[in-house]
């Protein structure tokens, strides 16, 4: 068994039916972790999102099928939540993506991407915050995005949503600075910000990529590195998920309002 030192915490995960989320959810529960997963996808995907999350080692999971672009349903499931064990730990990655210029973006898929990718977040934090200070414990991971440092073209709901993210959580990283204590491990607010991670997200872009070149789907993720990250290599979902288990440890308890950028050098330049 590896270290489980969030045994007896809860940890709400949004967006963790696939991608970074289920990733973030399996890294928790093999720390032992109860894990709320929460996302959309039929039966059989969440079906089985909770059967990883059990097979890494969670010793509870549900999932909250909350629809996030609804904030009813969002304080719904807090409620619901709280009322099964109050969360220690939240992970807003629930995120969706639309590319298209200002010009020709839908103001539907603008109100609805900002629901999703910031209001979302501000309503898990505001109902389960309070109650991490009273325990002298929280952690608040928020993964935003490279797009939360710097644009661009095509991404504007997106790239005001993160940039709204990364804000919100310096806002509430200052506001619960001072709860609780090294021992109790104290509350903190940070964000994550990816560049390429290798997800169904960015498909639909490595495809357009893929097209512009006139190759295969390698050619289109060789041309979507080459325009941005140094490293020319993509994050995996587990690499991500390794840096948020270690923002839950106790000490990590002074790294707050950050906004951590696991990018291959992107916002470097
Ligand atoms: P993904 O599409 O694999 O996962 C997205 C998750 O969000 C899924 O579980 C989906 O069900 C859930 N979701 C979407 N709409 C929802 C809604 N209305 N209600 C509840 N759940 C909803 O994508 P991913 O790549 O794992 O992205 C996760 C997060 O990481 C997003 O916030 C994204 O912006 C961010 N991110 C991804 C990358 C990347 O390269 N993949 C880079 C930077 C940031």
């Amino acid at each position: 068994m590896g270290d489980i030192f969030l045994a007896g915490r809860t940890a709400l995960v949004t967006g963790s039916t696939s991608g970074i989320g289920l990733a973030i959810a399996e890294a928790l529960g093999a720390a032992g972790a109860r894990v709320a997963v929460n996302g959309l996808g039929d039966e059989a995907q969440i079906a089985a999102a909770v059967a990883a999350v059990h097979a890494a080692g969670a010793p509870q999971v549900r999932h909250f099928g909350a629809d996030l672009a609804d904030a009813g349903a969002v304080e719904q499931m807090m409620q619901a939540l709280a009322a099964w064990s109050p969360a220690d730990i939240v992970v807003n990655c629930a995120g969706v993506q639309h590319a298209a210029p200002i010009a020709d973006m839908p103001a539907a898929t603008w109100d609805r991407l900002i629901a999703i990718n910031l209001s979302a977040a501000f309503h898990t934090m505001r109902l389960a915050l309070p109650g991490m200070a009273a325990r002298g414990y929280g952690r608040v991971v928020n993964i935003a995005s490279v797009h939360g440092l710097v644009a661009s073209i095509n991404k504007s709901p997106y790239v005001a949503s993160k940039f709204g993210l990364i804000g919100l959580s310096k806002v509430a990283g200052l506001e619960y600075a001072s709860a609780g204590s090294r021992d109790s491990g104290g509350v903190t607010v940070n964000c994550v910000c990816p560049g390429w991670v290798e997800t169904a997200l960015i498909e639909p872009q490595i495809t357009a990529k893929a097209q512009d070149v006139g190759g295969n789907r390698d050619a289109g993720v060789r041309e979507l590195l080459r325009e941005k990250q140094p490293s020319q290599r993509m994050s995996l979902p587990a690499e991500i998920a390794d840096l948020v288990v270690w923002l839950c440890r106790k000490q990590s308890h002074n790294l707050t309002g950050a906004a951590i950028p696991v990018d291959g050098g992107w916002t470097a330049q």
